[in-house]
């Protein structure tokens, strides 16, 4: 990974620039910020800088074996580690070592934007939520020990840092504040606020903010094959994720087949058809978490429309039409209704669905709520 290979972001490569420049790098040191803007990418073109055997002014140089072997991810001085859980494979005492060469596959699929539900499904543990362990942290003060083989720098990485046990924090905080020379420690978060005040007080903050709508629409119409009208509109609804701007980019279908469902599904609250209502959770809750929470999103985006027709803005309604179309019909039969709160009971309920709730029930009594407005309105 080079720092060109990073959708946007000049401002936060020239800062990391900047601090090799001046020889002050902080050696421990929490990238944060939103989902899908890329923090983890420019961690590891950070690091490939820092090794660089023919590093050019503003960049690595992508050729040399260190660059090469960074790019694999198998340097033997740059080592990740990752939430992991039990699966098929490793049924028990799991830590990131054991999953080195799904983590390797599945970067290289991602191109260095991952993402934690993604990888989840990647393992195939979608209803399982993964951790940091105690023996990854052994491994961390193991690797320590040595001096690094080929490179300037031994590299730590690692990815959601959230996701510390808090034993496995503990043991991390000595070497976090005084970690051997030629050793830097990058910690990549989503939810800075969820990791373990005494984790992140040993680390100098980076905050790495959206990536810039026009910067996200170049990458959108390069790689899709947009225009760039087409593009700028995903860039738009995506708002600085790339994550969210690829799905939307590669699988315009599947938001149809999105739209039929959350159509078939609002026509049994407007009906209360309560026992259908409980089919339709139970079923829909068998497509596991993520298709779930795609749902959900795409209600929310829904309602987010019709809040904009009904504030008299229908034109930022910018979509295909035949979505336009449903939009418009399902803003005159939601009318007299507080959309507003359901919005946000939407809002809550991705929120439930990424904290494991039961899906199933989760759904069963949204539908009742939505039901409740319609019934109260007839
Ligand atoms: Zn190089």
């Amino acid at each position: 990974m080079r720092f060109s290979d990073i959708i946007g972001q000049y401002e936060a490569r020239q800062h990391l620039l900047q601090s090799v420049k001046n020889g002050r790098i902080p050696h421990a040191q929490l990238f944060f910020g939103p989902a899908g803007n890329g923090k983890f990418a420019l961690a590891l073109a950070f690091v490939q800088y820092l090794n660089c055997q023919r590093p050019l002014p503003d960049d690595s140089c992508g050729s040399c074996p260190s660059c090469l072997k960074i790019s694999k991810l198998a340097h033997p001085d740059v080592h990740f580690f990752f939430p992991t859980t039990t699966t098929k494979k490793v049924k028990k005492d799991p830590e990131s070592k054991l999953y080195a060469d799904d983590w390797r596959e599945y970067i290289k699929e991602c191109n260095g934007y991952p993402d934690i539900n993604e990888w989840y499904n990647y393992l195939g543990v979608e209803n399982k939520q993964g951790t940091l362990f105690v023996r990854d942290v052994t491994e961390i003060n193991r690797l320590l020990g040595f001096k690094p083989f080929e490179g300037n720098f031994s590299a730590i990485i690692i990815w959601m840092p959230e996701k510390l046990h808090p034993t496995a924090a503990n043991k991390l905080l000595k070497n976090l504040e005084e970690p051997p020379e030629s050793t830097i420690f990058l910690l990549i978060a989503e939810n800075p606020d969820q990791v373990l005040g005494t984790v992140r007080s040993r680390c100098y903050q980076f905050k790495i903010p959206k990536i810039a709508q026009s910067d996200l629409a170049n990458k959108l119409a390069h790689s899709y094959h947009l225009s760039d009208d087409e593009a700028m509109q995903l860039a738009i609804l995506a708002d600085g994720d790339y994550l969210a701007a690829r799905q939307l980019a590669k699988q315009p279908d599947d938001r149809l087949q999105q739209m039929e469902q959350f159509r078939m599904w609002m026509r049994l609250c407007f009906d209360h058809k309560y026992a259908e209502i409980n089919d339709f959770a139970a079923t829909t809750s068998g497509l596991g978490r993520e298709r779930i929470k795609s749902l959900l999103e795409y209600g929310l985006r829904v309602f987010r429309f019709v809040m904009l027709i009904q504030y008299g803005q229908p034109a930022l309604v910018n979509t295909v039409p035949e979505e336009q179309e449903f939009v418009g019909r399902f803003a005159r039969a939601v009318s007299n209704i507080p959309v507003d709160s359901i919005a946000k009971m939407f809002e809550e309920s991705i929120q439930h669905v990424e904290r494991n709730a039961n899906t199933s029930l989760l759904i069963s009594s949204l539908s009742i709520k939505i039901a409740g407005f319609i019934g109260r309105r007839r």
